[in-house]
């Protein structure tokens, strides 16, 4: 419902500028298709998933012959499904779900700003109430209130805190979260990682060192290299998931702020663009606002 109400300017903006276009026309001619084009890209779902679904639509139209300018939606609804949910793996696992790993390393990295340590606050209040056992590690040691922050959120969902001071050296304290996370039994272990984006090429050989550091202690971790973007950013969290993803090997996408932004198409182009699933959403600031992503019910959303 949260994720309905979040999608409605989304769906607004789109589908308001799509009725507008087909307005007193009554077939699908190469000058709707150029029109649809820039609908399109200016929602945010990106140039290249814009492209395919163009494709898609011209190789229908030119089979069916005629297709009326009403059925355009329909055509672009099945095709934006089409392309949410082709190859896609089950939904997500629920909080609820058993973990394969004790403890559970989950690196949470991205740009300062998009709404890490919410996030991170948000999944250690849903494991919580799960009932597993939760340890955070304060991996950002480069900005002075990060540390401070996290703290909020830590006490919040009632989870220790694993830190040293403002400058320590990031890898010795993802080494000690999950050494303690080891000692502790604990379930989960979420260490929080810097954002800066001056220095972006330290930034990411930090997260890298980072990474090694806790694989020579537990072998596979971070089992889980979790990027967060900032939905209402377009095709600046496009931009950052090029960026986290060829650098980091990053395995599922928090995706912020889709409360109250035009710009939910950008989930679209995320989810087609990198090979990376989509495993959460934030629909607001408060810690039970986080919501495990569900292909079928956004793409229900978006065309409700
Ligand atoms: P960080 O710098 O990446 O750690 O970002 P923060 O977690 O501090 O969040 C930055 C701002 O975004 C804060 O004001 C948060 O309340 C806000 N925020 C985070 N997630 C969401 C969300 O899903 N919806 C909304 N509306 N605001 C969010």
């Amino acid at each position: 419902e949260k994720l309905e109400e979040g999608l409605d300017k989304t769906r607004d903006s789109f589908f308001g500028k799509l009725d507008r276009m087909v307005r007193g026309k009554d077939t699908v001619d190469a000058e709707v298709l150029d029109e649809l084009e820039e609908i399109l890209i200016t929602s945010d779902v990106g140039v290249d998933t814009t492209l395919d679904i163009i494709d898609h639509v011209e190789a229908r139209v030119a089979q069916d012959q005629y297709v009326s300018a009403q059925e355009l939606n329909g055509l672009i609804r099945d095709e934006i499904a089409r392309l949410m949910l082709e190859g896609s793996e089950e939904r997500p696992a629920d909080f609820d779900a058993p973990l394969p790993n004790q403890p559970h390393v989950i690196m949470v990295v991205g740009v300062n700003g998009v709404g890490k340590t919410t996030t991170i606050g948000k999944m250690a209040h849903k494991y919580r109430q799960a009932g597993k056992s939760v340890l955070m590690g304060a991996g950002d040691t480069f900005r002075a209130a990060a540390i401070e922050q996290l703290e909020i959120w830590a006490d919040r969902a009632g989870v220790p805190l694993i830190k040293q001071k403002h400058g320590a050296d990031p890898a010795a304290v993802a080494y000690d979260t999950i050494e303690a996370a080891e000692a502790r039994d604990a379930d989960v272990a979420i260490v929080d990682t810097a954002g800066r984006l001056h220095t972006k090429g330290g930034l990411m050989d930090e997260l890298a060192k980072m990474k090694r550091v806790m694989g020579r202690k537990i072998p596979d971790a971070p089992h889980e290299v979790l990027l967060v973007l900032d939905a209402s950013t377009g095709q600046n969290a496009l931009r950052q998931a090029e960026e986290f993803i060829d650098s980091v090997d990053v395995t599922g996408l928090a995706l912020t702020k889709l409360d109250g932004t035009a710009k939910g198409g950008v989930v679209i182009g995320v989810s087609h663009q990198f090979q990376v699933p989509v495993k959460y959403i934030g629909v607001g600031e408060a810690v039970e606002d986080l919501q495990v992503f569900d292909r079928k019910g956004f793409v229900q959303g978006l065309f409700k």
